[in-house]
């Protein structure tokens, strides 16, 4: 084991539950959760005695035989735990001060509190996980919708480190060859071996651009499809949230750190997840009301995957609308015909000859359309093929990143092979495309990052 400390921490939400588990791992762990574990008469109850995985009924006390709670204690022994070291959870009754007094208690046999992250920190220093498991983590205990949960369940699994291992193994043996060959230029020949890097480089390559490829579904998968909602004021776009949010009994959140009318909201839509902008409100609290309208909703289209346009039936088509219109052309989109339940002054014929997206007639008041738009949206999403369990869709942005450096590496061995440039050349970039795989599963990653990776992880994970 790497660490001489055993460290706690309360593993489930700070609000109070039923019931709360407190974490506790290190060598010291058995002899101190001992020193506070009681039978009913408050005769302490020494836990090393007992078999890994087994649970024990019991109180902890403090000092002076004070009953603080009663108790759950579960053993997992080195190496059968989560962070391969010896762990007890203490399952105790829920609320922040039953868990303060226990970790109070832990603290005084030597315990000390965990940082965020720090026994997955553990569990990756002691190689059960690799980095890219490690930060499945977090996005597994975040997921928002059942691709999202599904996505980040396989890379914890271990579905990312499969494939980096093929892809590094594979460049493992052209650099060892390569400097084999001109170690012993007489006995190993480099006949052929330029194209057989090529080959291989142009394999690499061809992988390594999918999982890039893939990794933009990652961030929908994620994060949620961007979906603004934009039109001229009083059209109906502030109805069109409130109607998707209150018809859709799956409301996640409001996003963190925002409010009602700061105008993002997730939404699920099948097993997709929307975040819907609206940029109405966004003028609402402007006074320059039009222009700023027409800017911030620019802003916001530059950023969105999808658009949902709003236009007001009862109203002849204005230049400010047409405007809007020819702003969305480059992106995918529906527009709404909205206040279909007024009389209509605008028809679908109209606005077919200044767009070629779909329009559906919308009554934010009576909610009419509202099934059409998610059938329509839940058709698309689910041609965007997000949903394949052959697939890895890389969510993390720290191993995207990795990705195009490993493209870049392997760019530039193409194009010495191109430019004849003589082997050893090669085995530069070769290893560099190794190096940053290597960054995904964390094999060649720097301490201060993993020190950072983990420090975004939330206290007792
Ligand atoms: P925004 O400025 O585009 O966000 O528009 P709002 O959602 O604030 O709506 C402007 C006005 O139109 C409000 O008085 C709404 O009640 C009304 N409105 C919105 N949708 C409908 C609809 O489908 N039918 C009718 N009759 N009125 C609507």
């Amino acid at each position: 084991m790497l660490y001489e400390n055993t460290i706690a921490a309360t593993a489930t939400s700070s609000a109070n539950g039923s019931i709360s588990v407190i974490r506790v791992s290190g060598k010291e762990t058995f002899a101190a959760v001992s020193n506070i574990f009681c039978d009913g008469k408050g005769n302490r109850i020494n836990l090393s005695k007992y078999e890994t995985h087994t649970i024990h009924y019991g109180f902890i006390c403090d000092e002076s035989n004070r009953l603080i709670d009663e108790v759950l204690v579960l053993l997992m022994r080195a190496p059968r735990s989560y962070t391969r070291e010896d762990v007890i959870e203490i399952h105790c009754h829920g609320g922040h001060y039953i868990c303060e007094e226990i970790l109070q208690l832990l603290l005084k046999c030597g315990v000390r509190i965990a940082e965020p992250g720090e026994f997955t920190k553990r569990a990756f220093l002691n190689g059960r996980l690799d980095l890219s498991q490690a930060e499945s983590v977090m996005d597994v205990i975040q997921s928002k919708s059942k691709l999202a949960l599904q996505n980040s369940l396989q890379q914890l699994r271990g579905k990312i480190r499969e494939k980096i291992i093929v892809l590094r193994e594979m460049i493992l043996e052209d650099v060892a060859y390569l400097e084999a060959a001109l170690d012993d230029p007489e006995h190993i020949s480099l006949d052929d071996f330029t194209e057989r890097i090529e080959s291989h480089v142009d394999y690499l390559l061809t992988e390594v651009n999918h999982l890039i490829e893939n990794s933009n579904n990652g961030r929908l998968i994620k994060d949620g499809i961007h979906t603004v909602i934009v039109g001229k004021p009083n059209v109906g776009k502030s109805s069109l949230l409130n109607c998707m949010l209150r018809e859709n009994r799956a409301i996640v959140t409001n996003v963190p750190g925002t409010t009602r009318d700061t105008l993002e909201e997730d939404i699920r839509i099948g097993n997709h997840l929307l975040r819907l902008i609206d940029t109405a409100g966004i003028h609402q609290t402007e006074n320059e009301v039009e222009c700023i309208g027409i800017a911030k909703s620019k802003e916001s289209m530059e950023k969105a995957d999808f658009i949902i346009c709003v236009l007001n039936q009862n109203e002849s088509l204005s230049e400010e609308d047409r405007e809007v219109l020819s702003l969305i052309e480059e992106k995918d989109g529906v527009i709404l015909l909205n206040k279909s339940d007024l009389p209509a002054a605008l028809q679908k014929e109209e606005i077919m000859r200044y767009s070629n997206k779909k329009v559906i007639p919308f009554s934010a008041k009576r909610g009419e359309g509202l099934d059409e738009l998610e059938d329509y949206l839940n058709q698309l999403l689910s041609d965007r093929k997000m949903d394949s369990k052959e697939e890895i869709y890389i969510t993390n942005v720290r191993q995207r990143e990795a990705l195009l450096r490993t493209k870049e590496s392997l760019e530039k061995v193409e194009e010495s092979i191109q430019a004849g440039m003589p082997e050893d050349m090669y085995a530069i970039d070769l290893t560099d495309a190794y190096e940053s795989l290597g960054l995904i599963i964390g094999e060649t990653v720097e301490e201060d990052i993993i020190e950072k990776i983990f420090k975004d992880f939330c206290m007792g994970k």
